[in-house]
């Protein structure tokens, strides 16, 4: 199973910001939507990503006011990045050596997707059911 399959089942949406969007609303989005991590773009270019995990971090060291500060000031500006036909394998060991939760998905430079953790996690488990089913009937079926 790959990139692809992934983006089939849960679609291509990826949720972005501007770089001068505050913590405090990037916050609010990240809860709206459910989700752990936006992309922060400039015409179309990746300029990095933010996730939960720096806010947390930013309000730990600042305080509250840390909110009012500007994406740019928290984010990850070198963004690792993974393609459509990179597999589920691949994609745990990236997050596993990076030690995060979000990938977004460049296909020809352009930003088309976002896979998380948690997809991953969905993706592997199915493919492990599959796994099971087949063993299963090919030892049923001697
Ligand atoms: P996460 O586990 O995704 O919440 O992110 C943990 C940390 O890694 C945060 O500082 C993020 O900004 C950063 N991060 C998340 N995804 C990526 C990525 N694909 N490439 C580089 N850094 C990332």
């Amino acid at each position: 199973m790959n990139v692809a399959a992934i983006l089939k089942a849960k679609g291509t949406d990826v949720s972005s910001v501007s770089q001068d969007t505050t913590l405090r609303e990037v916050a609010v989005l990240l809860t709206e939507r459910r989700i752990g991590a936006v992309v922060v773009l400039q015409d179309g270019k990746v300029l990095g990503i933010v996730s939960e995990r720096d806010i947390v971090k930013a309000v730990a060291s600042g305080g509250g006011g840390a909110l009012d500060a500007p994406v740019r000031d928290v984010m990850t500006s070198r963004v690792v990045t993974c393609g459509l036909n990179d597999s589920v394998d691949e994609l745990m060991d990236s997050m596993t050596m990076g030690r995060f939760r979000h990938l977004p998905v460049i296909e020809k430079g352009e930003l088309i997707g976002i896979v998380s953790i948690g997809d991953v996690v969905k993706h592997r488990i199915a493919e492990t059911v599959m796994e099971t089913e087949a063993m299963r009937l090919y030892i049923a079926n001697g």
